[in-house]
């Protein structure tokens, strides 16, 4: 029997392990990797493998398997996805841009996005105020949405331009998690318009993850909770898009010993270095 949680989603499970093959998987992956698998073996629900490789220049396919390979290691499984010898193969971001573009033109009919010429840099130095802390989000500026409330409705594409969600200024977005509590999160003040789809002709990362959990009938999404304030924008998507939205787990970041957030590129704490040095990971 795996483990007992008191806080799961009643009803059928499905959960959803979701790798950007980047660099090779390390100790926060597992733990979230690990626990995501355990929440969904404790009620016999279906866990779905998803690579998200959206971003084509800096996924690889070397990274792909051998984040499966790590999977197996750890001992998790997945029951679903398309068969190719008696196992289940991942579900492939970047084989799904048809889908990703069907989503992006429910939101461009339901005027929930516009076109936008402003780059990330751009956002970057009008919020360089004097007063501005380090770390504090770069905000998009309110004024730089375009007058027209129309505008981009007429788009028969995406073309070569950032797509930004029109956020609800000052709307408190408030969900329970599973494992962090109570959140709260104001539009326009913890983060601003944000971008649906790249100019490089790709969904962005809120737009991809929205769309597939859908898609895929997620019920409970376990994740790291460096992507708590995402889960408050990506709460406007789902509704954007009529959609009901999944549960939310949260797990606490894993730090290094100085302190800091796990990177990929730190490998003495991959997992295939921790188990090759028969490291106990989780
Ligand atoms: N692909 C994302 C990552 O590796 C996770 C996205 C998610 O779980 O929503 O950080």
């Amino acid at each position: 029997m795996g483990m007992e949680f008191e806080n799961l989603p009643e009803g059928i499970y499905r959960g959803r392990i979701a790798p950007t093959p980047t660099g090779f998987l390390h100790l926060g992956h597992a733990k979230t990797f690990s626990l995501a698998a355990a929440r969904c073996r404790a009620v016999a629900g279906t866990l779905v493998l998803r690579i998200e490789d959206i971003d084509r220049a800096r996924c690889k396919t070397a990274f792909a398997k051998a984040a499966m390979e790590d999977l197996r290691a750890l001992g998790i499984t997945w029951q679903e996805g398309p068969d190719v010898g008696g196992n289940f193969a991942p579900y492939v971001q970047s084989e799904a841009m048809e889908y990703f573009l069907s989503v992006w033109r429910r939101l461009r009919d339901a005027g929930a996005i516009y076109p936008c010429r402003r780059s990330r840099k751009d956002v970057a130095a009008a919020a360089r105020a004097p007063h501005a802390e380090d770390d504090a989000e770069a905000i998009f500026p309110m004024e730089w949405r375009p007058e027209d409330p129309d505008f981009g409705k007429d788009f028969e594409e995406p073309g070569d331009w950032n797509w930004r969600f029109r956020v609800p200024a000052g709307e408190s977005i408030c969900f329970r998690d599973a494992l962090q509590g109570e959140q709260r999160f104001v539009a326009g003040t913890d983060f601003g318009d944000f971008v649906v789809w790249r100019r490089d002709g790709v969904p962005a990362y809120e737009l991809a993850v929205v769309a597939d959990d859908i898609r895929m009938k997620i019920t409970e999404v376990v994740r790291g909770a460096d992507l708590l304030k995402s889960t408050a924008r990506q709460l406007l998507l789902y509704r954007a898009l009529n959609a009901f939205p999944p549960a939310f787990a949260h797990a606490p970041l894993v730090l290094d010993a100085s302190g800091k957030r796990l990177a990929k590129r730190n490998d003495a704490l991959s997992v295939r270095a921790l188990l090759a040095r028969g490291e106990k990971i989780v």
